[in-house]
């Protein structure tokens, strides 16, 4: 498959003559989930946004807004993130021949993300601050210097999230729901943009995780804490377009708590063989613990790859089982 704008141009806001940065993201699996959906009493599809090339759906907005970067003449890109946005930026920076800084919370970013944003050669800065106070900063930033932010307020961030709901209208034709995992809520308004452009009209059912949940309660969360790093937000960027996208499509935004997050993180490992991050399983999560209301083909978007965070998969995962080079004792550990 080729990148997601030359797949999906008429669509977007790119010319045949535009330079397109791409890693031929985009056309990521949906598979069916038997277990989940036998738990939750409805048909139950998984679109496998962990399978972009930097592992997360980040990749969708990324080379539109770089590309877009490079069409404008910016010399360099930045971003504040919890994570995914970081690795992406930095890794189309990088395909582009641009700058990336990005600014994350300092000790609140996943390992695997924060390996990748360095290793894409960007300027990694830990700011003593949340997510929050990043991403106020670097809009500031941006306005004062020819720098291309790359957050989801940048509106070609949200045009290249949209495609992601043309692939599941491509694949399944119809669907009653979605349910996503909702952080600064670009993604959810990007998906309900997608799906209103081609005329369908799924629940859009978003979910917070309880101690970062200001959508839920109405306010922003001063100090949002949950083990979901990538939906650890407090006041998110899209708040107006994510009310509209549940209320239009007479869906819901609602909380699960931390245990909710990892019972389906494990689930999907341990059951379905897929593995993703923390805040990926919120979408599953808020689909067990909520329910379907009334609908009856329901896709959850896994959002990033497990790999991302392999330390909070090792201290929720089962131990090693420690063994002497011998065949009686192999055989004790294999079977045992
Ligand atoms: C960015 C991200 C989210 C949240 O998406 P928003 O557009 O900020 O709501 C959820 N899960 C993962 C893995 C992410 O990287």
């Amino acid at each position: 498959m080729p990148g997601l704008i030359e797949r999906y141009r008429d669509h977007l806001p790119f010319a045949p003559e535009d330079p397109i940065v791409t890693l031929h993201e985009g056309s990521t699996p949906l598979v069916p989930a038997p277990r989940v959906s036998e738990r939750a009493g409805v048909e139950v599809w998984l679109k496998l946004e962990g399978a972009n090339p930097t592992g997360s759906f980040k990749d969708r907005g990324m080379t539109c807004a770089v590309s877009a970067a490079v069409r404008e003449g910016a010399d360099a890109v930045v971003c504040a993130s919890t994570g995914n946005t970081a690795a992406s930026a930095a890794a189309y920076a990088a395909r582009a021949g641009l700058r990336g800084a990005v600014i994350v919370p300092e000790g609140k970013i996943a390992t695997g993300k924060l390996a990748q944003a360095l290793m894409h050669g960007a300027r990694v800065i830990a700011l003593r601050g949340n997510f929050d106070v990043a991403l106020t900063l670097v809009r500031e930033l941006a306005q004062r210097h020819p720098i291309a932010l790359v957050n989801s307020v940048n509106e070609f961030r949200i045009e290249g999230q949209k495609t992601a709901a043309f692939e599941l209208i491509d694949e399944l034709g119809e669907l009653d729901a979605l349910c996503i995992p909702v952080g600064n809520a670009g993604n959810i308004t990007a998906y309900w943009r997608g799906f209103q452009e081609i005329g369908h009209h799924p629940r859009m059912l978003g979910f917070q995780a309880a101690g970062a949940a200001p959508l839920v309660l109405g306010a922003p969360v001063e100090h949002p804490e949950t083990i979901a790093s990538a939906i650890r937000i407090g006041n998110p960027a899209r708040w107006e377009d994510a009310m509209s996208a549940m209320t239009a499509s007479n869906g819901a935004i609602q909380a699960v708590t931390d245990e909710q997050i990892i019972d389906a993180y494990r689930f999907l490992a341990e059951r379905e063989g897929v593995f993703c991050e923390p805040a990926s399983a919120a979408s599953v999560a808020g689909l067990l613990a909520h329910g379907a209301r009334g609908a009856e083909r329901i896709v959850c978007v896994l959002t990033g790859h497990g790999l991302k965070d392999p330390q909070t998969a090792l201290e929720r995962a089962g131990t090693v089982v420690p063994c002497d080079p011998e065949l009686t004792a192999i055989e004790r550990a294999v079977l045992g």
